[in-house]
């Protein structure tokens, strides 16, 4: 039986305690895991929702994304969705999170799907 062994890797954020933990048998597993890394708090610190930052709204566009087939015509391939105003970043038909589900054979090319994360904290703290 492989043994089973786990790579260990720290937040880069000085004082930070988060740690990252991969599982891994061979050494060739970790091939393409960067030595260092940044935990979700550190690396996209606006998405991160906390009691100083209770709401977070992100646009996403349907953007075509085209091929070039056989006769080296530009065909479509389909729509994605992605940042706004970057084609190059659609990768997803579906994007889907708590409370709804957006595919985007649905929609138009350009269309918005705005997606809002608000806390509420409670009146008195538990
Ligand atoms: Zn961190």
């Amino acid at each position: 039986m492989t043994r089973r062994r786990t790579y260990v890797r720290r937040c880069s954020a000085t004082g930070c305690r988060e740690i990252s933990q991969i599982e891994y048998t061979a050494r060739r597993d970790l091939e393409g895991v960067k030595p260092t890394w940044t935990c979700r708090k550190h690396d996209k610190p606006d998405e991160y929702l906390s009691a100083a930052n209770l709401e977070q709204t992100a646009v996403l566009e349907l953007h075509p994304k085209y091929r070039t087939n056989m006769d080296r015509q530009q065909v479509l391939l389909g729509n994605y969705w992605g940042p706004e105003g970057e084609p190059d970043k659609a990768h997803h038909g579906i994007v889907s999170g708590p409370g709804f589900w957006a595919d985007a054979k649905n929609f138009p090319p350009g269309t918005r799907l705005t997606v809002t994360a608000r806390i509420a904290l409670p009146d008195t703290p538990a």
